[in-house]
């Protein structure tokens, strides 16, 4: 039995198949190597490709016995999205489709989906449950939703059954580490401050210091990339069991500011990192913060590293060993 992860050449992705293999499962690992790199393969199967190549995709089902697919793959810069929103609905959604569609050929109904807390916009209270009104406020966010909409309708037809990670701020490296956070271009707060840190860039920018929070800094609310590996291992077992569609939103129920992480980050790096306050940055919400309770309950979900200093300890062993990325 084998299962095919798309985009496990990625951030989350990599961890997410580190997990997998950890634990003996043999995995399919299909990436277009778009922002993907071979040395977080992690001893999986690496397949380089699009998840949009029908033919490619009937190969891989034809020849491996797939049960599941873990889909991590695609584009996620929110700004980009406003620019561009034609390449986010082309790759995250209609490839997609084109993957889903092969799959209903191949009879293979199970689904691990990467969603994003971006689909519920800015939020009308937090922490933001499951069923939270969802307006996404730019192209990435509504294509997640989009997928969503789609995987909950292919359930009811089809019993596709799908669950729906809606991450918040990932964050963090694995402890070995051999793979960790690496992308070009980098416009994620955290791996930017430790670049500040490395002395790789000047300052840290803060977009904003007018917003309605205690510091002026947008919150966050940031988890760990294992915990996030570790949710989607608890949701492959569940689905195997016969668990119903359904979402989950995935982070510590912890909000921190963006002052906070760059102080947290200057005492685990023991550099004086400079920030500059700057404007603020189109389509932030002020206070984003997941409850996490549901899946707590429902699949026993405990993060191993819930504090933002061991996430940021996990993320500076990376970046500090890998200054150039992998
Ligand atoms: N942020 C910042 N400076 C940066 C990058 C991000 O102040 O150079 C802020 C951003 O406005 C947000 C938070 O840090 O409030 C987290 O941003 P990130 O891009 O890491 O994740 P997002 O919350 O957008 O998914």
């Amino acid at each position: 039995m084998a299962i095919l992860v798309t985009g496990g050449l990625g951030y989350v992705g990599s961890h997410a198949v580190k997990a997998l293999i950890e634990r003996g499962e043999h995995v399919v690992n299909l990436d277009n190597l778009s922002y993907g790199h071979l040395e977080a393969a992690c001893g999986s199967k690496v397949v380089i490709g699009d998840i949009g190549d029908r033919d490619l995709l009937r190969k891989i089902f034809a020849t491996h016995d797939i049960d599941s697919v873990m889909h991590f793959a695609a584009f996620k810069d929110v700004g980009e999205s406003v620019v561009d929103p034609q390449k986010y609905f082309l790759n995250n959604l209609a490839n997609s489709l084109a993957m889903l569609e092969v799959m209903l050929e191949f009879g293979i109904r199970m689904m691990i989906f990467s969603s994003s807390a971006a689909i519920f916009g800015e939020p009308e209270v937090v922490p933001i449950t499951e069923n939270h009104p969802k307006s996404p406020t730019n192209p990435y966010g509504r294509s997640k939703l989009q997928i969503e909409e789609v995987l909950a309708e292919y359930s009811r037809a089809y019993g596709l059954r799908s669950i729906w990670m809606r991450y918040f701020n990932a964050a963090g490296a694995d402890p070995s580490g051999l793979i960790g956070e690496d992308h070009k271009p980098e416009f994620h707060l955290i791996p930017l401050v430790l670049e500040a840190a490395l002395g790789k860039r000047e300052s840290i920018k803060i977009f904003g210091n007018d917003w309605k929070t205690p510091d002026g800094t947008c919150i966050r609310d940031y988890i760990h990339v294992n915990d996030l590996a570790q949710a989607h291992l608890l949701g492959l077992d569940a689905l195997r069991k016969g668990k119903e569609t359904t979402a989950y939103n995935l982070g510590n129920g912890n909000g921190y500011s963006v002052k906070e992480v760059i102080e947290v980050a200057r005492e685990v790096t023991g550099k004086n990192i400079k920030a500059e306050e700057v404007e603020r940055r189109e389509g932030d919400p002020a206070v984003l913060v997941a409850s996490s309770e549901k899946i707590i309950s429902d699949l026993g979900f405990q993060p191993k590293f819930p504090d933002l200093k061991t996430i940021i300890e996990t993320a500076w062993n990376w970046h500090k060993n890998h200054p150039d990325g992998y």
